[in-house]
């Protein structure tokens, strides 16, 4: 059986994760970020180890061993009652990254809707990230040379991404306004997005 899920889309930095947080909570979807998912693994693990090599050289995970990881943690939501697949949606944060990782999940995940944070500006998300690695301590946002290549696998991996769905289905948002505001549009374009099912 098939989940079904709205993408939160956009660079690193541009308020995938403060958006998806409030838009769950407001409507009920289960948000589910993949940095979240990785950064929860024991990094004794081979695969917390994989992960912690690749983001912190700014570099996406192998497609492979994200989908494997994806699919085992969305499998135990699922085994445990965590979530129901006939009921509720996912709002997917990070995934796909990369037009393979579009083409692995299409066979398990329903996109519904693309919600793309637009912020063209790249110092506005280098000023953001240097200031989260403040807050939150994350090593990938406190050096500037590795937020450059995240910043470059999205340009060359991640944008592409968005070709694979009809343009129907794609919403862009400006995400250099106020994080109220882009609550805001994400909230009004999912409420239009869900009118015209
Ligand atoms: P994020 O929290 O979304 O910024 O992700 C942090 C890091 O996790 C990224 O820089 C990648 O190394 C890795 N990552 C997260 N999601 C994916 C994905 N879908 N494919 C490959 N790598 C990912």
């Amino acid at each position: 059986m098939k989940v079904s899920a709205f993408l939160i889309f956009g660079a690193p930095g541009s308020g995938k994760g403060t958006v998806g947080a409030k838009l769950s909570s407001a409507v009920g979807i289960k948000h589910l970020s993949t940095g979240d998912i990785f950064r929860g693994l024991s990094p004794a693990s081979e695969s917390g180890k994989l992960f912690s090599n690749y983001a912190g050289a700014g570099k996406l995970v192998p497609d492979e061993v994200t989908i494997q990881i994806f699919s085992r943690y969305v499998n135990g939501l699922i085994d445990t009652n965590k979530f129901d697949p006939e009921k509720s949606s996912f709002l997917l944060d990070g995934i796909p990254r990369t037009v393979a990782q579009a083409e692995l999940i299409k066979s398990v995940v329903d996109v519904k809707h693309v919600f793309v944070l637009d912020i063209p500006d790249y110092s506005i998300i280098v000023e953001r990230l240097l200031k989260r690695a403040k807050i939150e301590g994350r090593k990938d946002d406190a050096d500037e040379n590795v937020i450059r290549a995240r910043l470059n696998e999205y340009e060359t991996k991640t944008a592409a991404v968005l070709g694979a769905y009809d343009s129907s289905i794609i919403t862009r948002i400006n995400g250099a306004q106020d994080h109220d505001e882009v609550f805001l549009d994400t909230l009004s374009a999912y409420v239009k997005a869900k009118q015209n099912k």
